[in-house]
């Protein structure tokens, strides 16, 4: 694990004054990464005898409601008295974990800017992190934040620090992330840190089937309504795309959470590597984009939807209307490929 020595030093340094006030944020649409990855560092630092709120801007997905640590999450948005603004206003540090843009706070971003006197730390696996943090853990390589906080908590505490809970949480952002262990990244460090957490008992299967078999029939019937009718393919440059309308989404009594994955589906087919999925809400239409092999989403996203991400894992926003939305799309694959196809 690609630890800088110097940083975990000052780490130590940062955490060693006890009973510190302490905010452990993650990104909007928190997914298994995130959630893993904050509430396994919390435990840490809690344990450690800090004063710990662990906060997301958003619900969770339901999907991850089982979880054994999910009651020390905070829901910025559904916070009505204000206790986890408060906090992190007198937060003497803040630990940004799964996300390096703060604009990805969405609606909690402003909170997180006003207290300009905590120190800030990153932990996270995204590309190009802005020069803003006190001190960063940035590691595009690993796999998972979670995996980067294994390898943190294990640096700092020894594995003996590893208990059930942390086990739990961190299984589940090491296999979301990797999409149940299949995509890029899959090191050995990862598995022997795998092999750590099953010796905490945790339940493999009973966590998988939590996870990925928790479909609703709503979910599970806007799937196939996805696939069959919203899915279209651009053959020439092997890139597809669904788009789901307001309309569609209130058809199958849609829960937050319920299209999560879908734009994966895609890249099941042999010719598509590339993938996008076209979501709208109230204010504007989220994009998220998948691909394998060297096509590059995360420069797909930057250039042209206002986002980024990782190679084959990014997402953005258009605010232009559904139709347009797919136009935009649809000329930037055009561009992309031609560039591709011309440099080679
Ligand atoms: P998802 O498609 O699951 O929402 O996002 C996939 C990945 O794309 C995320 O892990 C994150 O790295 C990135 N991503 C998604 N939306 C945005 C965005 O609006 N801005 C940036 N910079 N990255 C995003
Ligand atoms: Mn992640």
């Amino acid at each position: 694990m690609m630890i800088d020595r110097n940083d975990l030093e000052r780490l130590k340094r940062l955490l060693a004054p006890g009973g510190q006030r302490i905010a452990v944020v993650a990104h909007t649409n928190p997914d298994g990464d995130a959630i893993g990855s904050a509430l396994a560092w919390r435990r840490l630092l809690a344990g450690m005898g800090h004063e710990v709120c662990c906060a997301v801007p958003n619900r969770y997905p339901a999907f991850l409601g089982w979880m054994t640590d999910i009651g020390h999450l905070r829901i910025f948005r559904e916070d009505t008295d204000g206790e986890v603004a408060r906090f992190i206003a007198e937060a003497d540090l803040i630990f940004c974990l799964d996300f390096n843009q703060i604009e990805r706070l969405e609606g909690m971003s402003a909170a997180i800017a006003a207290n300009t006197r905590a120190r800030r730390v990153l932990i996270d696996h995204h590309l190009n992190p802005p020069a803003i943090y006190d001190l960063q853990f940035s590691v595009p390589a690993a796999s998972s934040t979670s995996f980067l906080v294994y390898g943190l908590i294990v640096a700092l505490a020894g594995e003996k620090a590893v208990d059930y809970a942390t086990a739990e949480s961190l299984y589940v952002g090491m296999m979301t992330d990797t999409g149940n262990f299949s995509f890029s990244n899959l090191t050995p460090e990862l598995y022997r840190a795998v092999a750590v957490l099953a010796e905490r008992g945790i339940d493999i299967p009973a966590i998988h089937n939590n996870v990925y078999n928790s479909f609703s029939e709503g979910r599970i019937r806007l799937l196939g309504y996805a696939l069959n009718r919203k899915m279209e393919i651009m053959h020439p440059y092997g890139a597809a795309y669904i788009s789901l309308t307001e309309r569609d989404l209130r058809r199958f009594r849609f829960q937050i959470g319920d299209s999560e994955g879908f734009v994966n589906f895609p890249l099941a087919i042999r010719e598509v590597s590339m993938s996008a999925m076209f979501l709208e809400t109230k204010n504007f239409i989220r994009v998220s984009l998948r691909s394998r092999g060297d096509v590059d989403v995360n420069v797909f996203a930057r250039r042209y939807f206002d986002g980024g991400g990782h190679r084959n894992a990014a997402g953005g926003k258009s605010f232009l209307p559904m139709p347009e939305t797919v136009e935009r799309f649809r000329a930037a694959v055009e561009e992309f490929f031609g560039e591709r196809s011309g440099a080679e």
